[in-house]
């Protein structure tokens, strides 16, 4: 195959791509191209038409071909003739032969010949679309293709004969009731037929005038009219289909018609409940005890209602030749109004043009979700083999061409259940307060608990002391029953040898007499006496020991409490001291401003003074201006501002005006300065701004920009020129003077966020001029302002907004006039980025004027579509519902309601407005 002759939907010459492709495109610019290896989104199984699954993902529409083998009659009539088509499925390719040397090659998501099963088709045509459904997504299957060509056989067959003969409808029942529960889950369906714009319920035939509702808020379309039948079994369904069959044939045999001229669309509705993830969440925290984790993981329980639509419509061929068959005109207009008004939604869709025309038709509107909406969506589209229908077969193959180029964004149809939630939130509520009582518990008890262990302790340490006490008493005791032991012992010694030395009682009682009456009276009692003094003694000695032990513990238990609360009584005197300290810092830091001040002053007076000597007397003027400079240098030094521009203005009288002015070309750089000051505090006073002008002042400080080289005086100068852009006569002789670009120069040259400030300030004011717009263009007003967001100081920022909002205004009471044609300057300019970054900006003074720019940006049908490319609409559309300012407000929705490209917009975006 020549590479030159292939085409994917474009002719060759003007193959290119109009938009970029979505991740999973299988579009391919160019036949060498290899099927991306990145592909970001799954595959259900390989050649499968859908892709990824995600909620909100890009997914194109999917489009496979599909070649019906040759009848009995082609197989006689086409018999020396090739077909009009050849497949490469392998390269998913087909070539419709233009003639015999030379053919247009298309690409398919999947080419299906002759001989490919209905297996195959279903598991690459519906199998990724029905598992999709059964995950929550909105699906379509649909088939396309002239009369004849096996959209029925398809999509339809019941395959009761033969099972391998079972068509997408019946394989995808089957698919469905396998995975859902049925307990927990529900399957329904609606059958229906749209003929002559009229939907008939295919399982009610009675009830045929159908109405589609659209829900106002999502957008979602039903037709909650048709029978809905719920599905519990497979025989059911197959049932079911039979007899809508049959009404089909039945109504359309009275109408006088043929299927192929109405579209038979099949509805199945799943529903399914999403459980155990978020009990499980609840259950855990619960168990951690953590309570805000637990309201933090409390969601609502999920149901997921998802919707497979089988649409087999009506032939294509009908298109064509609607009218020239002997069709009413009726039929002609409605029965093809359906087929194309898809082909025209399709096309709008593929261009990616802003209006779709999905309400021009019941079809269009009951696909809206397909094309271009929520839903995964295939279409299959069938071709005959005959060279005879060579026409049709190329109309239906660009039609699918297409179709490929339709983006949908696949969303998951959830939805919170909240009622159980509300259920459930009751239950976690006491949970919840339960779980707090049981913590207060939990700690009023540990409070409780180490109450009584510090008691314990003491009273354990006092018995302790009490039990030493008493050890001591009994080993004191014991220890004098001893030497009484010992002593009755040596007695008995004694007595024994006395009997020895001496017999008879006399000898004893002698011996007894001695003892009692001489010794032991004195030395046994006194002994006794003295030991037991003592004993009682050291009793003493340790009863006082241990008491003033007890003593110590007690104090040191009483010292600990007390530094405990000393510890924070102590950080807090602390942090007062840090806070005296910090107050103290910025006093003195003031007082150095004040002293530095001065300072300045005393060493200007003094050059001054000296300077006033050498002139010799001649400095009168100076006295007077002297302290002129003073109190426009130190105005923190004197009582009050009015004081100030009452002897500034006082003084102006004295020195006069001119003299000032004389003095912004003094050889010293100092003098400059100071008069350039007085000349700006002058010119903030509006009553003092004509004179100033008069004498020549404006031109004065314009030529300080052109040729000051120190950047205080052209800061002050452009301040004193912003202050002097007040007024619209200095506006028009600012520009006469070449002010924009002096303006201009000195942004560029400046560092300062001050000096900038009054740049974009001195110009946000000649912004604000109708008369100025284009000259202030030409010189480079806008490019001048938008250089100096470079800055990114927010009062630079701030008037740099408002110059743009103040030209925005202009322009726009401008074209209003008329006097003004074609897109806003500020666009021409590049101003939009900058706008639509700022347009949110967290400064309220710089968000206030670009939203009002916006505004004023987008009352303009002109601007219309480069706001909307360039992201403005989105801001539009947020001011219009989140600015705090309500009359911004509602100036964003007037202007988004009263402007139809945005209103284009936003419907093909279907943002509810
Ligand atoms: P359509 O619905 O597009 O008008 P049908 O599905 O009614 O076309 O098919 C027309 C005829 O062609 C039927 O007799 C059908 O059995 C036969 N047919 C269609 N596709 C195939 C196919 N892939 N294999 C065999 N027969 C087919
Ligand atoms: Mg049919």
């Amino acid at each position: 195959m020549a590479s030159g002759n292939y085409r994917n939907g474009t002719p060759k010459s003007s193959l290119k791509v109009d938009k970029p492709l979505s991740v999973n495109s299988n579009i391919k610019p160019s036949v060498k191209s290899k099927p991306s290896p990145t592909s970001a989104l799954r595959r259900s199984s390989p050649g499968s038409l859908a892709g990824g699954k995600d909620a909100g993902v890009l997914g194109r529409v999917r489009v496979a071909v599909r070649l019906r083998p040759r009848n009995a009659e082609e197989l006689v009539a086409d018999a020396d003739f090739a077909d009009c088509v050849e497949l490469q499925p392998e390269l998913k390719r087909l070539k419709l032969r233009k003639n015999n040397w030379d053919s247009d090659t298309y690409e398919f998501d999947e080419v299906l010949t002759e001989f490919a099963s209905q297996k195959r088709v279903y598991e690459v045509v519906a199998k990724p679309v029905v598992e999709s459904v059964l995950e929550g997504y909105n699906g379509t299957v649909m088939a396309y293709g002239q009369t004849g060509t096996g959209k029925t056989f398809t999509l339809g067959r019941l395959g009761e004969e033969d099972t391998a003969a079972r068509g997408i409808m019946v394989r995808s029942m089957e698919d469905i009731l396998a995975d859902i529960s049925l307990e927990t889950d529900s399957v329904s369906v609606s059958y229906l037929q749209l003929y002559m714009e009229t939907i008939q319920d295919l399982l009610d035939p009675g009830n045929d005038n159908i109405p589609i509702v659209e829900d106002p808020k999502t957008g979602d379309v039903s037709v909650p009219g048709a029978n809905l039948v719920e599905i519990r079994d497979q025989q059911s369904f197959v049932e079911l289909l039979r007899h809508g069959e049959a009404h089909r044939f039945a109504a359309n045999t009275k109408l006088n018609t043929e299927s192929s001229r109405s579209h038979a669309i099949l509805m199945v509705h799943v529903r399914r409940s999403v459980k155990g993830r978020h009990d499980k969440e609840v259950g855990l925290s619960i168990e951690n005890g953590n309570a805000s984790n637990l309201v933090k993981h409390l969601r609502p329980p999920i149901v997921r209602k998802s919707k497979l639509v089988v649409v087999d419509l009506a032939g294509s061929e009908r298109i064509d030749k609607s009218g020239s068959e002997g069709h009413t005109l009726e039929e002609a207009k409605s029965i093809n109004l359906s087929l194309s008004a898809l082909g025209k939604c399709i096309n709008a869709l593929a261009e990616n043009s802003p209006h779709v025309p999905v309400r021009d038709s019941k079809l269009t509107r009951l696909l809206k979700d397909s094309f271009g909406g929520t839903a995964r969506t295939s279409l299959v589209v069938t071709i005959g083999p005959s060279p005879r229908h060579r026409g049709e077969t190329a109309s239906t193959i660009m039609f699918g061409q297409r179709a490929m180029k339709v983006e949908n964004m696949v969303k998951l149809k959830e939805e919170f259940d909240y009622k159980s939630l509300a259920r459930r939130l009751d239950i976690q509520l006491d949970k919840v307060i339960a779980e707090h009582e049981r913590q207060q518990k939990v700690f009023e008890d540990e409070v409780q608990r180490i109450n009584i262990e510090a008691q314990n302790r003491i009273s354990e340490a006092e018995r302790n002391y009490a039990n030493a006490l008493e050890n001591e008493r009994l080993k004191f005791q014991e220890d004098y029953m001893e030497s009484i032991k010992k002593l009755e012992e040596r007695w008995v010694v004694n007595k024994e040898k006395l009997g020895n030395d001496r017999t008879g009682i006399e000898a004893k009682d002698e011996w007894l007499d001695k003892t009692c009456s001489q010794e032991r009276p004195m030395s046994s009692a006194q002994e006794e006496i003295v030991e037991a003094k003592q004993l009682l003694q050291n009793e003493i000695r340790l009863r006082q020991a241990a008491e003033e032990e007890l003593h110590n513990l007690k104090s040191q238990l009483v010292q600990r409490e007390r530094s405990e609360a000393g510890g924070s009584a102590e950080i807090l005197k602390l942090c007062k001291m840090l806070e005296d300290e910090a107050q103290q810092k910025e006093k003195l830091e003031k007082e150095i401003a004040i002293l530095k001040s001065q300072l300045l002053q005393l060493s200007f007076e003094a050059d001054e003074t000296r300077r006033s000597l050498d002139r010799g007397g001649s400095g009168k003027m100076f006295n007077g201006f002297d302290s002129l400079m003073n109190q426009v240098r130190h105005p923190q030094t004197k009582d009050s501002g009015d004081g100030q521009k009452a002897s500034v203005a006082k003084l102006f009288e004295q020195v006069g005006l001119q003299k000032i002015l004389s003095l912004l070309e003094s050889e010293d750089a100092d003098v400059r300065i100071h008069a350039v000051k007085v000349v700006a505090n002058l010119a903030a006073e509006e009553a003092n701004q004509e004179k100033i002008v008069e004498v020549g002042g404006l031109t004065s400080l314009l030529m300080l920009l052109r040729s000051s080289e120190d950047e205080t005086i052209r800061r002050v100068a452009a301040g004193a020129i912003a202050n002097l852009a007040m007024n619209e006569t200095n506006q028009e002789l600012i520009m006469a003077q070449g002010g924009i670009s002096l303006l201009s120069m000195t942004a560029a040259d400046a560092e300062d966020p001050q000096t900038l400030r009054m740049v974009a300030g001195a110009i946000a004011n000649l912004c604000g001029n109708d008369k100025l717009q284009t000259k202030l263009r030409i010189e480079g007003g806008i490019k001048a302002l938008l250089g100096m967001v470079r800055c990114g100081h927010p009062d630079v920022l701030a008037q740099v907004a408002r110059g743009i909002a103040n030209f925005a205004k202009c322009e726009s009471r401008s074209s209003s006039q008329g006097t003004k044609a074609g897109k806003s300057f500020l666009i021409d300019d590049g101003a939009l980025p900058w706008i639509v970054q700022n347009a949110n900006n967290d400064a309220s003074p710089i968000r206030r004027h670009i939203e009002l720019a916006l505004c004023h940006l987008a009352q303009h049908e002109v601007n219309a579509k480069d706001m909307i490319s360039g992201g403005a609409l989105w801001e539009l559309v947020r001011i219009s519902r989140d600015c705090s300012r309500e009359d911004i407000r509602n100036l964003a929705y007037r202007t988004l309601t009263s402007s139809p490209t945005f209103q284009a917009e936003l419907r093909r975006l279907r943002v509810e407005f």
